[in-house]
């Protein structure tokens, strides 16, 4: 069902003579590296899958020149903030579906001005959808998003700046595409109501109970911090992670509360790499959904930046803020 583009890459990699490329896969798609690898190798090159995690265009292997003279990376699309490398493929295997049934059938539950998203694998149904909409007589919108973003309407975990360009011209979104992960950047980084329709399944719903119940264990984190004195504040060394003002940036206000700051630079963040430091809480300043989605998992608490200033007491619950990473 999603477009691995077997045959484009292997033309690829024929026509510009790479002898040896570096592919890198999401986790989902490398239970399939032995069938890409195989695919690839026909073009005449030496294929290295790199094992490492893969979470999105924010950690691309930007070292491939050590191992190979190209890169190809599955599942998302490039961010342009990280420049543009004519050795590197982005493969964003989309989606080979049509949204016209689902959204045909519950168009009618659509207010008047609509804000078209999706995620990547379903960002080429945009143009589809705002056909569907606006003949049933109402406005559709995808806008244009920062410079992480590459195409109209599309979100990232982190990103959802083509959502808030519109915002104030639409009564509620309308959300492309499947799993929690996605909709969910749109429902905290938005205030308008969102409507999320698989276009496979055609299931149309909402997140708010799962964005409500992920506000309280996020309530409980801050809570427990607003007691630390010894914070580790996470740098990460991902390209597209990096944010070492905002990481200077707390650490001032830490400081400036009479509290303990420390800083660490990481590249995979996971209970096992934060296990060996004896602070209270840690403030991550690499991808934010890692303290909002994975909380369970740590057993100190980890916060956003804004979730910092709330422990801190520098910001108030009521104006708590999702910690987009924005270029
Ligand atoms: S920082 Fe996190 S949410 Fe943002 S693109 Fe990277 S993995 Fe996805």
């Amino acid at each position: 069902m999603f477009d691995l583009e077997l045959e484009r890459t292997a033309r690829w990699i024929r026509s510009n003579g790479y002898s040896r490329v570096a592919v890198q896969l999401p986790e989902g798609l490398k239970l399939r590296a032995p069938e890409i690898s195989d695919a690839l190798s026909s073009a005449g090159a030496e294929v290295i899958i790199v094992g490492r995690p893969c979470y999105g265009a924010c950690d691309y292997y930007s070292d491939y020149k050590k191992i190979a003279d190209a890169l190809v990376h599955y599942g998302h699309s490039a961010m342009p903030s990280l420049g543009i490398d004519p050795d590197v493929l982005f493969v964003e295997a989309r989606a080979d579906c049509s949204v016209a049934g689902p959204l045909t059938r519950c168009v009618g539950m659509l207010p008047r001005n609509v804000g078209v998203l999706a995620s990547i694998q379903y960002i080429g149904l945009i143009p589809e959808a705002v056909a569907i909409i606006e003949s049933s007589g109402r406005k559709a919108f995808a806008s244009a998003g920062d410079k992480r973003i590459l195409y109209p309407g599309q979100v990232l975990g982190c990103d959802c700046s083509a959502a808030e360009a519109v915002s104030d011209s639409v009564d509620a979104f309308l959300f492309l595409g499947e799993g929690d992960f996605h909709p969910l950047a749109a429902a905290f980084g938005t205030e308008k109501e969102l409507f999320v329709l698989n276009p496979v399944t055609g299931e149309m719903r909402s997140v708010e109970s799962i964005k409500d119940r992920i506000l309280r264990r996020r309530f409980a984190s801050i809570t427990i911090a607003s007691e630390a004195e010894k914070f580790m504040i996470i740098i990460c060394s991902k390209a597209g992670q990096n944010r070492s003002s905002e990481a200077e940036r707390i650490a001032d206000k830490i400081r400036g509360a009479g509290k303990k700051a420390y800083m660490v630079l990481l590249d995979e963040i996971n209970p096992d790499t934060l296990a060996h430091y004896r602070v209270d809480a840690f403030v991550n300043t690499a991808c934010p959904r890692i303290a909002m989605d994975e909380s369970a998992r740590f057993s100190k608490p980890v916060l956003t930046v804004p979730e910092a200033e709330i422990a801190l007491g520098l910001r108030a619950w009521e104006d708590y803020r999702f910690d987009a990473i924005r270029e």
